[in-house]
């Protein structure tokens, strides 16, 4: 496998960065998780946009054009024979000192893996995830944005490790004010009485590149989108539940804590915004 390493491709063995990069000593750095489909980068132009603003958020310089990091990206597939694949590109603050200061790290490095992901099992697909809400909440955007998509994932590590705990793949992190603001590693959508709600970013989710992907979706379908602040009382009352991710895709969700959402089965606007969401994927990007 050849990855990307600061302007050009070596085998997986050579791939390595220093201890003291930052990204590694204090998670200083940012990343994307992209899909690419049938020889689709999809939406590549929106995650190097969300990759330029979760730079600029930390404060980190970006030293390549969004041009030279989407012919990375590109070239990366191609090498590696994928016309199917996730795409892990990860911008670094680089080497430094063993102090916090990012001032003393010089060059940022870049990386890019393309590799097969893991989904979640097929039958969650048809049959709907039974997912739970768990103590640790999202991290308040006054402490450290939830937008920013950033190398420090340990809050969702730690809700991901509680909904194991609970026998759960995914579960609801719900913001300091007790709103529901995403999950560990997805977005989240209710249906309820045939409109799509999900939280506004400012609850403390990510914007997700899938989550806009729904959006435009359910416009083009003729279904109302809205954000609006959910609590779990929303989602208990919801008709349909639903997930979405560049690694998950768009998953529907039956039970909540033991709870029955709607009728316990995936929902008929899930159906509708999946079935387009596979051809979507195929043609909105960037061919390789
Ligand atoms: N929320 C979090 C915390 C995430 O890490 C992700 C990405 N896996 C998402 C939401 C979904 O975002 P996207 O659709 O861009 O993958």
């Amino acid at each position: 496998m050849k990855i990307f390493l600061d302007g050009a491709w070596v085998d997986s063995a050579e791939a390595k960065i220093s201890v003291f990069d930052h990204g590694l000593l204090y998670g200083d750095g940012v990343f994307e998780g992209i899909r690419l489909y049938g020889g689709n980068v999809f939406r590549l132009d929106q995650h190097l946009e969300r990759l330029e603003y979760s730079a600029k958020a930390i404060l980190l310089e970006l030293p390549w054009s969004r041009k030279e990091i989407s012919d990375a990206v590109c070239e990366t597939c191609r090498l590696n024979n994928l016309t199917d694949a996730y795409i892990r590109l990860v911008v670094t603050r680089g080497v430094g000192d063993l102090g916090l200061s990012p001032w003393l790290c010089k060059k940022p490095s870049i990386f890019i893996i393309a590799d097969k992901i893991a989904l979640y099992p097929a039958k969650y697909y048809s049959e709907g995830l039974e997912i739970v809400t768990v103590p640790t909440r999202r991290v308040n955007p006054a402490a450290l944005s939830p937008a920013i998509k950033s190398l420090n994932y340990l809050n969702n590590i730690l809700a991901k490790i509680e909904a194991r705990q609970f026998g759960a793949l995914e579960a609801i992190m719900l913001n300091d004010q007790g709103f529901v603001a995403e999950c560990t590693g997805d977005n989240i959508f209710i249906v309820h009485k045939g409109r799509i709600i999900t939280p506004a970013a400012q609850q403390g989710a990510l914007k997700g590149i899938t989550r806009d992907a729904v959006f435009d979706i359910a416009r083009r379908l003729g279904i109302a989108v809205e954000e609006h602040d959910l609590t779990r009382y929303d989602v208990w009352n919801a008709d349909e539940v639903f997930l979405t991710g560049t690694g998950a895709e768009v998953i529907p969700v039956v039970k909540l804590d033991g709870r029955q959402i709607g009728s316990g089965k995936p929902g008929a606007v899930f159906g509708r915004v999946l079935e387009a969401f596979r051809k979507a994927v195929l043609t909105d990007g960037t061919r390789l």
